[in-house]
């Protein structure tokens, strides 16, 4: 045939059938005036039946005198294209070609369906994910926020009562700060899931990072009455790692041990460097974990569902995060539990990256508590005190921060606007300007280059925002800042800068 198509004749309705279940282009019927009844039905039925972007071509050959009531019959037939008899081999060829062309347009549509429903499919799945996530957020942020609204309260009422006073700010500061700590997690897993962070990697012991986490949970151990075991490594092993982010994955550990055991209950935390690498490993005796949810709980919404209706639930998203940070590190995070109640174990595994020299060695016996934990005592004593510009347009923003620096003993100037700041800055010379980015009238990125091209000497200039995302520190240090800090600003490491900034 000169239409390159293959033709399967079917003498009756059973393989006619049939052979459509395996799909066809087009159906032609030489003579339609001597179908079966039963051929006409099943074929009108299987016709009937097609999806919606399907409508089988169906041309059909009939005499000149075909009776009334086939012809009915027949145009019940979708699709159909009746060619009265005799037809020409050139109308029969092109009224072919005409079938198959609209036969593979609907084939595309086809595709193009499928393929819509799934990504359909797809995007309805994370924005649900993402509307699970977000209820859960917004049950997370209310929880320490109504405790600060009650803290405040009490504030505005305690004028008289000293006692008040300092259990509402002690309320405020916990709550911002766990606060602040949710944030960070949830910018953390962005940044560990979506792309490597840059960590900051060193070769230390991996005892002063252990201390540190169990200082950071001792006051939660005790409130719950839990005994901690605790065996250091007893070698001189030492890991190439981000001090800071593996407290975390330590922290995030022990939390959990904490959370899921009943008070009273027994916790372990063992370390020791074996062939496979330096193995910590925290033990509990408490809830316990079902063999099946061994791998999902380290799924970053595998627990919300759950998480909401738990009283004290967590985010979800700690494991994840501590999976991720181990992963960063060539190392691992597995959990292994024997069921419900009784008990889990956590087994962090990181390289071994060298063995420490006697220079290190006052490493291993110095305090291991305050090795990681800030002193913030000691920095503000160490920090003299500078001439700082602080320019944000929020009212206030600007008050408590400049308050805080202010008791550091900072003499600060404050402005709400790049123009205020520019004059400011030629009145008062400062060492250091902090500045807002997103300004009303002058963004910070404009101000920074143009007090760096007003102020003469060596400015120190400072981005405060609340953009986080590695692009924006990019950003702030391409247009001329030397740092890049984001809010809720922490007050230590603020001061921390203020000192070395200031040294150099
Ligand atoms: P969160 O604790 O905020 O819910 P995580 O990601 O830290 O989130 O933990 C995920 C889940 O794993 C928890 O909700 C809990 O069900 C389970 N889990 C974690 N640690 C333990 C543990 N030590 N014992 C029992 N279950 C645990």
């Amino acid at each position: 045939s000169t239409l390159d198509v293959s033709v399967e004749p079917c003498a009756d309705a059973g393989s006619l059938l049939e052979r459509l279940d395996h799909g066809a282009a087009a159906i032609l019927l030489p003579e339609a005036a001597r179908l079966k009844p039963a051929m006409l039905a099943g074929l009108k039925a299987s016709l009937s039946i097609q999806p919606d972007w399907s409508e089988l071509p169906v041309i059909a050959l009939t005499p000149p005198d075909l009776s009334p009531f086939l012809e009915e019959e027949l145009r019940a037939l979708p699709g159909l294209v009746l060619l009265e008899q005799p037809v020409t081999p050139r109308t029969l060829q092109s009224c072919l070609r005409a079938a198959l062309r609209a036969r593979q347009r609907q084939y595309r549509l086809r595709d193009r369906l499928d393929e819509a429903r799934r990504s359909n499919a797809q995007l309805h799945a994370s924005v649900q994910a993402k509307d699970e996530f977000l209820a859960v957020l917004a049950h997370e942020l209310r929880n320490p926020l109504g405790a600060i609204t009650a803290a405040v309260r009490v504030l505005a009422s305690s004028a008289e009562r000293p006692e008040q006073f300092a259990l509402a700010r002690d309320v405020i500061a916990r709550q911002s700060d766990q606060m602040r700590r949710l944030l960070e997690d949830l910018l953390d897993v962005t940044a560990v899931t979506s792309r490597p962070r840059s960590l900051q990697r060193k070769p230390q012991s991996m005892r002063p990072l252990i201390g540190a986490a169990i200082a950071a949970v001792r006051t939660a151990l005790d409130n719950k009455g839990h005994t901690l075991q605790v065996e250091q490594p007893a070698t001189s092993a030492q890991v190439n790692v981000d001090g800071a982010r593996i407290s975390q994955v330590l922290v995030n550990l022990l939390t959990n041990a904490i959370k899921y055991t009943p008070d009273g209950g027994r916790i372990a935390l063992s370390a020791e460097a074996d062939r496979a690498g330096f193995v910590v490993r925290i033990r509990d005796n408490g809830i316990g974990i079902a063999p099946d949810a061994l791998e999902s709980i380290f799924g970053m919404f595998a627990q919300l569902a759950e998480a909401r209706e738990r009283a004290n639930g967590g985010f979800g998203i700690g494991l994840a995060l501590a999976r991720g940070i181990a992963e960063l590190h060539d190392g691992s995070l597995i959990a292994r539990s024997d069921g419900p109640g009784r008990g889990s174990e956590f087994a962090l595994t990181l390289p071994i990256a060298g063995f420490a020299t006697d220079d290190d060695a006052r490493d291993r016996t110095s305090a291991p508590d305050a090795a990681i934990v800030p002193d913030a005592a000691t920095a503000t004593a160490a920090s003299p005190g500078r001439r700082i510009l602080l320019v944000d347009d929020n009212e206030d923003s600007v008050q408590a921060l400049c308050a805080v620096l202010e008791l550091n003993r900072h003499q600060v100037h404050c402005a709400s606007s790049g123009v205020d700041a520019l004059r400011i800055a030629v009145e008062q010379s400062p060492e250091i300007a902090i500045l807002d980015i997103g300004m009303p009238d002058m963004d910070g990125y404009e101000l920074a280059r143009r007090l760096r091209g007003q102020v003469a000497g060596g400015l120190v200039l400072i981005a405060l925002t609340g953009w986080s995302q590695p692009n924006d520190r990019r950003r702030a240090l391409d247009a001329g800042f030397d740092h890049h800090l984001t809010k809720p600003v922490d007050f230590d490491q603020l001061e921390n800068l203020m000192r070395d900034v200031t040294s150099r």
